[in-house]
C-alpha cells in the first residue's frame, strides 16, 4: 500500500492536467488509468483522432474543389484507407506518449487498472487498496444509447467505431446533427461517402447561435450533406453488412426508411461512473451516473472531488482541464476557479465553428438590452482567398456600458480567432477595446474587429 496526497482517478484531459499541476504545487500524486495508454477519451478516440481525419481530408476536399481554381493542376491524390489510419494513430501515439513524458518529468505515480473507491480516503486498483488525503474522480463519459439502436461497432458505430471504420463506406447515416455528428460526418463527406444526417430537433446544433445555425446548414447543404430534420429514430436494422434506419417523422408521424452502408449514432454522451462504488459510499448522484459537486468541486463526501465529464456543464476536453487546474489549487490551499461563461466551444469542420458566451436567444429570453455587431468574411481579403467568405463574425455587446457577452464565428480559423475575443470577455473589455486595437492586414482577425467595429459606428469594409 503506498499512500498519496492526491489519487486522480481517470487519466483524460481533466485528470491528468490535474495530476501534473497538483504535483506542481508540492503535492505527492497517483493518476489511476485502466486504459494501455494516458490521454482519456480526448487523446485515444476522440478530440485528437477525429482532428487528424478532420485534417486529411481537410487536405484532400481542397485538392477536389480549390487547387484548379488556383491554378495547382495535375494529378488527383487517391485515398489510402489503411495509411490514413497509420497516420491518425500515429498522431494519437505521439500526444499519449507526451502525457507518459510529462508523469515521469513530473514525478506522478501511474496506478495501472481500473480504480474504485471502498471507502473515503482509500482507492483500489487490482488487489491493491492505495491512501489518499483526497481524491478527485474524473471517470469522463461514454457515448450514450439509443433506444432501439443495437451498436456493433463494425455497422452501426459510436464515434469510437467511426474513428477506425474497416473501409470508407459509400453511403453514412448520422444520427444527431451535434458537434460530434457534423465532424465525422464531414470526414466521409469529403471520402466521397453519401452522408445525411437524421436529427430529432428541427434544426442542426440546437443550443446554437440561430444565424450561425442558418448559415452552417446552407454550407453544409453546398457541401453535399442531406438532412432529415425533426425525424426520430425508431431502429437500426442490420442485414448482409448494410443498415436500414427506420424514422419517423414528428410532424405528421409519418414513417421511412433510409439505407446505408454505416451508421454513426452520435447522440450524446453519458458520464462513466459505473464501478467506482459511489452510492455504497455515500456520493450523492445526479440523474444519468453524473457527479453532483459543490462551488468548490467537492462532492458529498469530504475529501472526495469531480470534474470534467463527470460533472454537469458542456463535455468538453479544456472545461475538463479547467477544473484539473482548479481542484489542484483548492487542494493545494490556493483559491481554484472556472469562469463558465467564458468557456469556447469549436466545430473542426470547413469552415469552422466556435461560439463563446451568450447567444442572442439567450439574451432574448433574458430580457438584456444588446446589440449586435456583425461583420461577414465576403469582406475579409484573406477569407475570400481562401475561398470562405461564406461566413461572418457576430459580437453581441451589452447595449448600454458596450461590454462583449457573446461572439459567434463562422469561417476560416474560427476556432482559433474566437480566443481574442475570450482574453478580451474575461477583462471585461467593450467592444470598442477591440475596435480601438490594431489588428494585422490581411489577417482572418480584421474580421473580428471590424464586428467590434459594427457594435459602434460601422464596419469599414462592408
Ligand atoms: P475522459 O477524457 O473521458 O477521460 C476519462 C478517463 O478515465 C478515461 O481514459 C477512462 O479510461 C478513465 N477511467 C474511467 N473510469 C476509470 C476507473 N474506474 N479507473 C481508472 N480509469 C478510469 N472536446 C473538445 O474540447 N474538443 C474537441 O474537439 C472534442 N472532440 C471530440 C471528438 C469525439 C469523437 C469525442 C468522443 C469527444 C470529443 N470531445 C472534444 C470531448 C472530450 O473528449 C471530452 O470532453 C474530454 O475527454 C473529457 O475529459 P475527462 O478528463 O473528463 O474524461
Amino acid at each position: 500500500m503506498a499512500s498519496f496526497d492526491v489519487i486522480v482517478i481517470g487519466g483524460g484531459p481533466g485528470g491528468y492536467v490535474c495530476a501534473i499541476h497538483c504535483a506542481q504545487l508540492g503535492l505527492k500524486v497517483a493518476c489511476v488509468e485502466g486504459r494501455e495508454t494516458l490521454g482519456g477519451t480526448c487523446l485515444n478516440v476522440g478530440c485528437i483522432p477525429s482532428k487528424a481525419l478532420l485534417n486529411s481530408t481537410h487536405h484532400l476536399h481542397e485538392v477536389h474543389e480549390n487547387f484548379e481554381k488556383m491554378g495547382l493542376m495535375g494529378a488527383n491524390p487517391t485515398v489510402d484507407w489503411s495509411k490514413m489510419q497509420a497516420y491518425k494513430q500515429d498522431v494519437v501515439d505521439g500526444n499519449t506518449k507526451g502525457i507518459e513524458f510529462l508523469f515521469k518529468k513530473n514525478k506522478i505515480t501511474w496506478l495501472k487498472g481500473w480504480g474504485s473507491i471502498p471507502e473515503a480516503g482509500k482507492v483500489k486498483v487490482g488487489d491493491e487498496v492505495h491512501e489518499a488525503k483526497n481524491i478527485v474522480i474524473a471517470t469522463g463519459s461514454v457515448p450514450a444509447a439509443l433506444p432501439g439502436v443495437e451498436v456493433d461497432e463494425k455497422v452501426v458505430v459510436t464515434s469510437t467505431g467511426a474513428l477506425s471504420l474497416d473501409k470508407i463506406p459509400e453511403s453514412m447515416v448520422v444520427i444527431g446533427a451535434g458537434v460530434i455528428g457534423l465532424e465525422m460526418g464531414s470526414v466521409y463527406k469529403r471520402l466521397g461517402a453519401k452522408v445525411t444526417v437524421v436529427e430529432y430537433q428541427d434544426k442542426i446544433l440546437p443550443g446554437t447561435d440561430g444565424d450561425t445555425v442558418k448559415t452552417f446548414h446552407k454550407i453544409l447543404g453546398k457541401q453535399g450533406f442531406e438532412f432529415v430534420l425533426g425525424a426520430a429514430v425508431q431502429g437500426v436494422d442490420v442485414a448482409d453488412g448494410k443498415a436500414t434506419v427506420r424514422y419517423k417523422l414528428n410532424k405528421d408521424g409519418s414513417e421511412s426508411t433510409i439505407e446505408a452502408d454505416a451508421v454513426l449514432v452520435a447522440t450524446g454522451r453519458k458520464p462513466y461512473t459505473e464501478g467506482l462504488g459511489l452510492e455504497a459510499i455515500g456520493v450523492e448522484m445526479l440523474p444519468r451516473g453524473m457527479v453532483k459537486t459543490d462551488d468548490h468541486f467537492q462532492t458529498s463526501v469530504k475529501g472526495i472531488y469531480a470534474i470534467g465529464d463527470a460533472i454537469p456543464g458542456a463535455m468538453l476536453a479544456h472545461k475538463a482541464e479547467d477544473e484539473g487546474m482548479a481542484v489542484a489549487e483548492i487542494l493545494a490551499g490556493k483559491h481554484g476557479h472556472v469562469n463558465y461563461g467564458v468557456i469556447p466551444g469549436v466545430i473542426y469542420t470547413t469552415p469552422e465553428v466556435a461560439a463563446v458566451g451568450q447567444t442572442e436567444e439567450m439574451l432574448k429570453e433574458e430580457g438584456r438590452a444588446y446589440k449586435v455587431g456583425k461583420f461577414p468574411f465576403m469582406g475579409n481579403a484573406r477569407a475570400k482567398a481562401v475561398f470562405q467568405a461564406d461566413g461572418f463574425v457576430k459580437i453581441l455587446a451589452d447595449k448600454e456600458t458596450d461590454r462583449i457577452l457573446g461572439c459567434h464565428i463562422i469561417g476560416p480559423g474560427a476556432g482559433d480567432l474566437i480566443h481574442e475575443v475570450c482574453v478580451a470577455m474575461e477583462f471585461g473589455a467593450s467592444a470598442q477595446d477591440l475596435a480601438l486595437t490594431c489588428h494585422a492586414h490581411p489577417t482572418y482577425s480584421e474580421a473580428v474587429r471590424e464586428a467590434a467595429l459594427a457594435c459602434g459606428d460601422g464596419a469599414i469594409h462592408a
